[in-house]
Formats: structure tokens, sequence, C-alpha cells
């Protein structure tokens, strides 16, 4: 699958917004992501898995790991295309933590999966989780990939990610879209859809 027709499944959904945001964090953005609302449609939930399951099929991974909640419904479509297991990590008092009776073995072959990898800072997570449990993990995989490069490069682990996606973040002080005279909405607020394009279009 192609990067822009992953994008494009984004936008039709509202996943992937483009204008001039005011994020939770405070800071203003030329781009909002919510993977949420694409994996929202399962046939697109099931492409998106499926494609992402081609990028790692030679790896021939045993068992599908992914952080809740982001990562679950996009790792369950991975397990299905790759015909394995499917399970997740979720967080008890803080710490992510392997719960419910799933198991994993040093043995197991573990593909990573997340929804869209921001800073790495939840997959690394996983990461640590499967550490001390003896097992190292084959890659990490995700839909979309925000860092700019490999995170976990320092690992030895590589990255697989169906499209590589910027967005620039700014101090309300530093935002040249303000300076430019635009106003930030919220998104998903009235002002935010008129950012939506109509059809994918073919824009980066
Ligand atoms: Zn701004």
């Amino acid at each position: 699958m192609e990067q822009e027709t992953v994008l494009d499944l984004f936008r039709k959904s509202g996943a992937l917004l483009e204008g001039h945001f005011r994020l939770s964090s405070g800071l203003h953005s030329d781009r909002y992501l919510q993977s949420a609302l694409v994996l929202q449609y399962p046939e697109f939930a099931e492409a998106l898995g499926h494609a992402l399951a081609e990028r790692n099929r030679h790896l021939q991974a045993t068992v599908v790991l992914s952080p809740a909640l982001g990562g679950i419904v996009i790792g369950q479509e991975v397990g299905r295309a790759l015909g394995v297991r499917a399970v997740f990590v979720e967080r008890q008092d803080g710490a992510m933590t392997l719960r419910r009776g799933f198991g994993l073995a040093p043995s197991d072959r573990v593909l990573v999966v997340e929804d869209v990898i921001t800073t790495g800072g939840s997959a690394r997570e996983v990461i640590e989780v499967l550490r001390a449990l003896g097992n190292k993990p084959l890659a990490v995989g995700g839909i979309v990939n925000r860092s700019g490069g490999n995170p976990f490069e320092k690992d030895g682990l590589p990255l697989f990610a169906l499209a590589d996606v910027e967005v620039k973040q700014w101090k309300p002080a530093e935002c040249p879209l303000c300076k430019a005279g635009g106003r930030a909405v919220k998104p998903g607020s009235r002002g935010a859809g008129a950012a939506l394009p109509a059809t994918g279009g073919g824009r980066a």
C-alpha cells in the first residue's frame, strides 16, 4: 500500500486534518492525526493491518504485541493477516503490564505493533516488558511514523511504517500560521472541518 493510499484513508475518515489547530497541549500545529477515526471503519482497519502485515511477513512473527489502547485495533488486524495471536499490554499503576492471562515465551517471535509512532515512547515500554520476559522483539510496525526517523535504531530494531507524516508544532507565540493572520481551531470543531479536503487529491 502506497503512502498516499494510506493518507487518503486517513483523510476520508477525518483521521488526518490539515489546517491550523490548537492542540490540547496548548501548542499549535498544521496537522492533526487521530488514528481511531480511520480504524473505526473495519474495512479500513483490515486494509491497513493487511498492508502492515505484508511489510513484516518475512520476519515470521508468531505473535503481535501492542500497547493499549491505541495499538489494539491495528494489532488485531495485523495478527489476523499474519494468522497469529494478537495480545496487548496495558497500564497498571503507571506501568505497562501483560495481564488477562496473556502469555509470552522467550521463544515467541514477537512483532510490536503501534498505531502512530510519535516519539516511540509507548512502543519502547512494550519492548521493556518483553525484555523483562527475556524476549527480544523482531521489529516495530506502525501505521504512521511521525518521529522523522527510527526511534528504535539504538535498540537494534527495524521500524516498518506505512506512511511518514510530519506534524509541525509551535508555541502559540511562535506559530507562523498565527503570524500570517490565521486563527487556530480545536480539531473536530466546525472550523476544523473546513480544513478537511472533500477528496484525498494527492496533497501531501
Ligand atoms: Zn497558530
